[in-house]
């Protein structure tokens, strides 16, 4: 079960770009890090070195906002026609999708993932994200509001509202998916508002966000408009959001990181903040669901990108009268995954992240051992090169145990039995988390009562890790505040004037 393919070292169509130096983009110019320092990054399949990138840090940071600062105040980006800022972002769009095969690579040889998946869900929802946002760039419209005259007794108004951009947006993203969630999920729609951004990456999986970079000139985002700063969180990412020329940050993230940013912002100008943090989300199987599909989309949940995603239905509840089937079918599901290179066709799962991300993602399976639960399968790494982890469940677990509680961030789930809806009901939202849950059910007043009243920004019902552009994506409770994607999220980099002309 779960053979760790051999693994390979190709790089593919990446390799030319692999190749490179790469560094920072500031005011539309590559430039190295003022330090002349560079950080490395691995192939987490073989634990060997990709690239070397410049490390940005504070000057770094402050450069980044002062282009951004005078794109915004003075460039041509904000003012632009809507219909031209479309034409660019469409175009920007246009080149992902061209170049999706290199991007996928890329994405693979950094992060781990299988090539196949890239290039159906990280790079083609990044293409659309900037075809959907385009549109979105010639939707700022305002209103006319009836207004009385309380505040000056037979006044007339002509009163109307307009939506403008924030200004300067600071980005801070994760690694799970790095090309996803940094130019799709959050600067696609801050720029089809009229904003400029500075761009933090994850320092785990810095490559793809560069090679968009270049995309991005390419389809003529003017200098400034997009700024890249690769470096560390507690460096670059603090400087970014304490920096007082910066009007909103958007980041996507775990919960704790989400926290303490906002103790900084307090303590600086007051930013606006969106906040995408983590979760735990319940999968819910009831006995009338179509069985095969619930078992293969419930197993999909968990182990889809090797459970690094954010709404992974890691808390399964299964109706008593299924329970052993489907158990015994999710064991099966986890035994047929191929564990091995992403750039590997026949590979399913590839390893996880980083060496960090493996030690955390086994202490929780340790924990999940030492506290009594029992592994129904997996439970151990798989091979003994690169970060991969067999794809875990666990059965015989109670509410207080870590892994029920906390998110682990991979290969990893619980198994429980339930016997009432609302007693299911209780179960799935006894949680700090918010971010996602799914159903399977073929009756429709399950559906409906059940999707009421789970308390998460994201319901499936008969599937799971359905994202689509015009959707918004965003947590309840500890998983955040905001929304991304969707015409939310276009309007979350937008402040809104309200403008009084008194005509008498
Ligand atoms: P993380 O919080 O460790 O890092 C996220 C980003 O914050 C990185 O770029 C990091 O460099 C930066 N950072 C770290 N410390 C910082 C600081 N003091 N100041 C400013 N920036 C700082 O998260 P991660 O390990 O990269 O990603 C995994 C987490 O992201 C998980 O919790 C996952 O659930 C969450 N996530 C959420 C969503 C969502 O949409 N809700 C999507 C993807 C990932």
């Amino acid at each position: 079960m779960n053979v760790v393919t051999p693994l390979t070292t190709t790089f593919g169509p990446a390799e030319a770009f692999l190749g490179k130096g790469h560094r920072l983009l500031i005011d539309g110019k590559w430039v190295e890090a003022e330090s002349g320092e560079v950080f490395e990054t691995l192939n987490p399949a073989t634990e060997q070195v990709i690239a070397t990138v410049a490390l940005g840090g504070t000057a770094d940071i402050d450069a980044a906002v002062a282009a951004a600062r005078k794109a915004f105040d003075a460039g041509p980006w904000p003012r632009m026609m809507p219909a031209e800022r479309q034409r660019i972002l469409q175009k920007l769009g246009d080149l992902i999708e061209e170049n999706c095969e290199e991007l996928a690579w890329i994405e693979s040889l950094d992060n781990g993932k299988p090539v196949k998946v890239a290039e159906v869900a990280d790079i083609p929802l990044t293409a659309d994200l900037f075809h959907y946002m385009a549109a979105q760039a010639r939707t700022r419209e305002g209103h006319v509001v009836p207004t009385s005259d309380f505040a000056i007794p037979g006044a007339e108004f002509h009163a109307y509202t307009v939506d403008e951009p924030v200004g300067v947006v600071g980005l801070i993203t994760p690694w799970n998916y790095p090309l996803l969630i940094a130019a799709g999920w959050q600067m696609a729609g801050a720029l089809a508002a009229g904003n400029t951004v500075v761009l933090k990456p994850s320092e785990v999986t810095p490559l793809s966000i560069t090679r968009f970079g270049e995309l991005a000139l390419e389809a003529g985002v003017p200098p400034g408009v997009i700024n890249i700063v690769q470096g560390y969180g507690a460096d670059a990412g603090a400087r970014l959001v304490e920096h007082p020329q910066v009007d909103k940050i958007g980041f996507t993230g775990s919960t704790r990181t989400g926290r303490g940013l906002l103790k900084a912002v307090a303590d600086s100008n007051l930013k606006k903040v969106t906040l995408e943090l983590g979760g735990k989300s319940p999968d819910i199987i009831f006995a009338d669901a179509d069985l095969d599909a619930a078992i293969a989309g419930v197993a999909m949940g968990v182990f889809f990108n090797q459970g690094e995603c954010c709404c992974a239905g890691t808390r399964i509840y299964v109706e008593d009268k299924v329970y052993d089937q489907v158990v015994a079918g999710m064991i099966d599901e986890a035994r047929k995954i191929r564990l091995g290179s992403g750039q590997d066709p026949d590979t399913d799962m590839g390893p996880l992240v980083s060496q960090n991300q493996f030690d955390t993602v086994m202490s929780y399976v340790d924990a999940g051992k030492s506290d009594g639960a029992k592994v129904a399968v997996g439970g151990a790494r798989a091979g003994d090169k690169g970060y991969f982890v067999q794809p875990t469940l666990f059965t015989e677990v109670n509410p207080n145990m870590s892994i029920v509680r906390e998110e682990i961030f991979g290969p990893v789930a619980t198994i429980e039995r339930f016997s009432d809806i609302n007693d299911v009901v209780r179960r799935a939202n006894d949680t700090d988390y918010g971010l996602g849950a799914g159903i399977w059910t073929t009756d429709a007043r399950k559906t409906h009562h059940v999707a009421k009243a789970i308390r998460a920004g994201t319901v499936f019902v008969n599937c799971y890790n359905v994202f689509d552009a015009a959707m918004p994506f965003g947590g309840y409770k500890q998983s955040g505040w905001g929304r991304n994607r969707g015409r939310q999220a276009f309007e979350a980099f937008t402040e809104t004037k309200a403008v009084y002309v008194k005509l008498n």
